[in-house]
């Protein structure tokens, strides 16, 4: 039985399926459970992983990472120097733990041999990890676990340790902003996103999505029109 992709590709649909009206954007859908696309991210994010958690715990020696602007989340202030780095490192290494102990559970395998230094809990963690995320792509977050009574969905765990690892290193890529006023509310609010296959509007108020050959022709109706103006 296939299923609509959990993943980043179906955004655009899942937010027309909530504003509840008549929609033309068409899902993706699993194969089963996970588009190629989305299941093919999930593994190079997952390689990366290991790359991406030594280059958080270099921030801490080097010291790069911005204090946040913004009064939201001040509350996160890092009481010592490294304490972030240390808490996203133990956060990922956890959760990296702890989705490499619930497969072998359901898969009826013998369990993760007690490791203990860090390098070598994320080298063993992501080598096993790899070795099974087609199977668990496959089955979650399909259906119910019959141990724990949760589902989870591997992809969109190492979707959120890999985006939270490059934002704090500072490598994620930018949202591309379009510079050109949205067609619904005129204000310049129109961003695609790396894995998104449509333009959508920020402004909350708006939030119009185009597919990329409705922003072409919105681009090409406004070009036309400064022509014409600087022509009269
Ligand atoms: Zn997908
Ligand atoms: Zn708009």
């Amino acid at each position: 039985m296939t299923a609509v992709c959990p993943g980043p590709c179906n955004n655009a649909w899942r937010n027309a399926e909530a504003a509840g009206q008549p929609h033309d954007i068409p899902a993706t859908w699993g194969q089963p459970i996970h588009c190629l696309r989305c299941a093919n991210r999930a593994h190079s994010q997952l390689a990366e992983l290991p790359e991406l958690v030594v280059a958080i715990g270099l921030e801490a020696v080097h010291g790069t990472a911005p204090r946040s602007s913004g009064t939201i989340g001040r509350t996160a202030t890092p009481c010592w120097p490294g304490q972030a780095s240390r808490l996203l490192t133990d956060h990922i290494v956890e959760g990296l733990l702890g989705l490499e102990d619930a497969i072998p559970a359901v898969r009826r395998l013998p369990g993760r041999a007690a490791r203990g230094r860090e390098g070598a809990d994320v080298t063993a963690s992501v080598t096993f990890l790899r070795a099974h995320l087609g199977w668990a792509l496959d089955r979650y977050p399909g259906e119910t676990d019959s141990i724990s009574g949760e589902t989870m969905d591997p992809a969109a765990l190492i979707r959120r340790w890999h985006r939270t690892a490059e934002r704090f290193t500072r490598r994620d890529p930018r949202l591309e902003h379009h510079r050109v006023p949205c067609p619904r509310c005129d204000m310049l609010t129109l961003f695609r996103a790396d894995d998104d296959d449509y333009i959508g509007c920020r402004n909350l108020a708006c939030e119009v999505l185009l597919a990329p050959s409705e922003f072409e022709e919105h681009t090409q109706r406004l070009a036309r029109k400064y022509d014409l103006a600087k022509a009269a």
